[in-house]
């Protein structure tokens, strides 16, 4: 039963310390892995390196590596999107010609000039994005009607899927790292699937055990609203964190190999998470508190809490979620408020947050704001536990210069320019992520074995 502790005191290196069994055989040599010959898709691309010689190395890099995302809420757009989306370029990925029609508001495979939709397959492939983690959102009011929840989800699985099958030559569905590894190297993209809102398992685990056989690969706890088994950030907490069902989930999750994701819930049910996974977790889209003074954030505390547990802080681009003037104070105003005008309802955080914004006169982030972000996960935590988490296609607004999934090889360059090496680049866009998924498949493997 020791082998687990392993997993606790993951180091830079993920070995073990001497006289503890091995896990070696979880231990992926990161630069093997990630080192994948790619063509530069940037169609900005001359200019870039025109003018700037580290342009080029950038560009190397970015294609080459393996980017996860995750966070995308496209699903959403694939069920809901409306014909306002409609946009579409009528070409896809400019050597073959999209004929299928446009069915619906939003169909993958076009491209879309609607400010609001962020990623579409011909976007994402020009970005160089190659695993994101789509979202199977849950908007916290299907959890009013019994079944309704899991229905909804199922309805969005089943839209992914059906987009999927839609553009075989471009796009697969990977349900395991060693499926990412094997779609990327085809030169396809591989879509993974998070399931958002725990109150869409029904407090059911074999809810739970259907949405890991349809492919979906990590639960976020909760989304704003507190349900029957975990608190939420953004709501009235009613277990003081995680109660014994919330424990059972987190169980079985493991059992799985199922994600555990910390994104939403309180501080108090994280720390519950902690203390009873055996498998590394993951903060899908979250920031860091200690810049940007949100609950949806992590504290230095959280962050530190995640290295010891060998799991990856997702950093989430939303404007709101970098605003280097949401301090402390801010946000101590913007608790007053909802006190004050909004009655304590504190689902109506984000519309004081903007009143108070507006009033302060408090501008957008930038670029520059996300690697602060990076570089705080990366000081705090360590560079083996800092990723890519952005939530677009779910938020209202972006940092200047990274409106859609186009602008990623900014990053690259700018954490060059901040003196990363091409080894943590790497290991920031996808070599972390890679990690804890193959830590968690071992875990649950394990698990398995223990059972039988
Ligand atoms: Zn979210």
């Amino acid at each position: 039963m020791l082998w687990w502790f392993c997993l606790l005191g993951l180091s830079s290196s993920w070995g073990c310390a001497e006289g503890r069994p091995n896990t070696r055989m979880a231990d992926p040599d990161t630069t093997l892995v990630l080192s994948i010959p790619a063509p530069i898709l940037h169609p900005r691309a001359d200019s870039l390196m025109a003018a700037d010689p580290l342009w080029r190395r950038a560009l190397e890099i970015h294609y080459r590596a393996i980017i996860f995302d995750g966070h995308q809420d496209s699903p959403t757009l694939m069920v809901d999107g409306g014909e306002d989306l409609v946009g579409a370029f009528g070409s896809y990925f400019g050597d073959r010609p999209n004929t299928s029609p446009v069915r619906r508001g939003y169909d993958w495979g076009y491209r879309y000039r609607a400010p609001q939709v962020h990623t579409d397959l011909p976007r994402l492939r020009e970005g160089g994005q190659d695993a994101p983690f789509l979202s199977i959102w849950v908007a916290a009011d299907y959890a009013r009607t019994p079944g309704a929840s899991a229905r909804r989800a199922h309805r969005l699985i089943d839209s992914v899927l059906a987009q999927i099958r839609r553009y075989p030559d471009f796009v697969e569905l990977a349900t395991s790292s060693d499926e990412v590894i094997r779609i990327v190297r085809e030169g396809k993209i591989a879509a993974l699937m998070g399931l958002e809102g725990g109150h869409a398992l029904e407090n059911s685990l074999d809810t739970l055990r259907s949405f890991y056989r349809r492919g979906v690969r990590y639960v976020t706890l909760t989304h704003t609203n507190t349900n029957d088994w975990c608190d939420s950030s953004q709501d009235t907490a009613r277990w003081g964190g995680l109660n014994e069902l919330g424990r059972q989930m987190i169980r079985e999750m493991n059992r799985l190999g199922m994600l555990i994701d910390v994104s939403h819930i309180s501080d108090s049910a994280f720390f519950d998470v902690m203390a009873v996974t055996r498998a590394p977790v993951i903060a899908s889209h979250s920031s860091c508190r200690a810049l940007t003074h949100i609950p949806r954030n992590l504290s230095d505390e959280q962050l530190r809490a995640i290295a010891r547990n060998g799991g990856v802080v997702m950093i989430n681009i939303g404007a709101d979620f970098v605003n280097p003037s949401y301090t402390a104070e801010f946000w101590r105003a913007v608790e007053e408020r909802v006190r004050t005008r909004y009655g304590g309802n504190f689902s109506r955080m984000w519309v004081a947050l903007r009143e108070l914004k507006r009033e302060r006169g408090i501008g957008e982030p930038s670029i520059e704001d996300v690697l602060d972000h990076i570089e705080h996960v990366r000081r705090v935590a360590g560079v083996d536990h800092v990723g890519w988490g952005t939530d677009f296609d779910g938020v209202p607004s972006l940092p200047r210069g990274l409106e859609d999934v186009t602008r990623l090889p900014w990053i690259t360059y700018g954490l060059l320019k901040r003196g990363w090496t091409e080894e943590e680049i790497y290991k920031f866009w996808g070599g972390n992520v890679l990690r804890v998924m193959r830590l968690a498949e071992t875990v649950a493997r394990q698990l398995q074995q223990e059972n039988q």
